[in-house]
């Protein structure tokens, strides 16, 4: 059956992580896939991830299945978390949470549930948007189209061209939004920006999709919602795809959530029907250890004041690595102003470096950058940033 069919090009952004593990250099630095690095490289698993897992060793009494949308007092968490806990749509109970395999899994599910009712709507993701975007929504079925978003002269937002174009999306058409720390440029909406969007989507009737994989890399976790906030607060139909990958290192526990909002909560039980079924005939029920885990250190007082300090730490690293290369690269004297890496947010940044320079950087110096230029802030260390600012420098040239 396959002599005759071509290989599949490997993934963009993951096809880059096996090179970089094959790279016998000790200097290599990897500053493609999105995964966080602390100041010695690793990935660690947060502490407040080992203490719960310690808590379930001891107390968890069987491995039977779960229930098709996963536990729920895993959905209850996402919840909270999400729309923060005093939010009218937890009390009004206008939402349905399932758990989902990643944010991954979550935005498939969303988008599979979409297709059965709206096959013709088409999907809009932002230029650029996350390249996983296309490939989820496109194998659900859907069209993609795209709305203008990055500005590459002022490496800023170009919101008055994105609202031209999202004027023109068709009600029921589906527009998929980074609540925040979008990917890969590291330029998000404002407020106010958050405000007007929020106005449009409830005056065109286009439904948001919001993607929240990094909740608590921007600003904080209770900041970080302010996006979801203005959709709830609309009283529209939207979805949200969050994941736990990042924000609890829970990234190969595949710890995510689809969760449906709804005018009422009769509506969302109708949804939550639909998504069941999905989910029943793709996996049928979730993987529960990621899920578990999160839920006990979101629900004990403790695990949650340790989580939220270590994904501070991350932040903050992240913070300051983005300090650092802004100052390292002018300390090497490389042309131009690169003070917009300061102000974007979350782990990435577009670097506005070339495809001659990222692939300078990588013949040879061995740094490892995707395509288009977008880095991921958390692979440099105090270790290898003058290294990396060298490089740059030497590839710009
Ligand atoms: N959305 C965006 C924008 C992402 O960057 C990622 C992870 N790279 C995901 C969703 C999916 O996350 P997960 O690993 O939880 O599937």
């Amino acid at each position: 059956m396959w002599k005759s069919i071509h290989p599949a090009p490997p993934d963009s952004i993951l096809g880059l992580t096996e090179e970089f593990k094959k790279d016998q250099n000790p200097q290599k630095v990897n500053l493609g896939v999105g995964v966080y690095k602390d100041e010695a490289g690793n990935t660690p698993v947060l502490h407040c991830v080992k203490a719960a897992e310690k808590v379930l060793l001891e107390t968890q009494s069987s491995k039977s299945y779960l229930p098709i949308s996963g536990d729920p007092a895993y959905s209850a968490a996402v919840q909270r978390l999400i729309f923060g806990a005093d939010s009218e749509v937890i009390s009004a109970g206008r939402a349905a949470t399932v758990h989902a395999p990643g944010g991954t899994g979550a935005l498939r599910v969303g988008a599979d549930l979409l297709h059965k009712f709206t096959p013709d709507a088409k999907v809009w993701v932002s230029s650029p948007t996350w390249a996983n975007h296309n490939g989820i929504f496109g194998a659900a079925g859907f069209e993609i189209a795209r709305y203008s978003y990055y500005d590459g002269e002022t490496k800023g937002l170009d919101f008055a061209r994105m609202m031209n174009d999202l004027e023109t999306v068709p009600a029921a058409d589906v527009v998929v939004l980074h609540a925040c720390c979008h990917n890969p440029s590291g330029v998000d909406l404002n407020e106010d920006q958050w405000k007007q969007l929020a106005v449009l989507a409830s005056q065109k009737g286009w439904v948001p999709f919001l993607d929240f994989a990094y909740q608590g890399f921007g600003d904080g976790v209770d900041e970080d919602r302010f996006a979801v906030e203005q959709f709830a607060a609309a009283g529209i139909d939207f979805l949200v795809a969050s994941s736990f990958s990042k924000n609890f290192g829970l990234y190969n526990e595949r710890t995510g959530a689809i969760t449906v909002v709804t005018p009422s909560a009769a509506e969302a039980s109708v949804a939550l029907s639909h998504i069941k079924t999905v989910v029943r005939t793709n996996y049928s029920n979730p993987p529960a250890h990621g899920g578990l885990v999160a839920t006990i250190i979101l629900d004990t007082p403790e695990l949650r004041t340790m989580w939220l300090e270590e994904l501070a730490g991350m932040r903050n690293r992240i913070v300051t690595m983005r300090k650092s290369l802004v100052a390292g690269l002018a300390a090497q004297g490389v042309d131009g102003d690169f003070s917009f890496i300061e102000r974007q947010r979350g782990m990435f940044s577009f670097s506005g470096w070339s495809d001659d320079v990222v692939s300078s950087l990588r013949k040879n110096n061995n740094i490892y950058v995707v395509g288009g230029g977008r880095i991921n802030l958390a692979g440099l260390t105090t270790s290898n940033i003058d290294y990396v600012c060298a490089s740059v420098a030497a590839a710009m040239k």
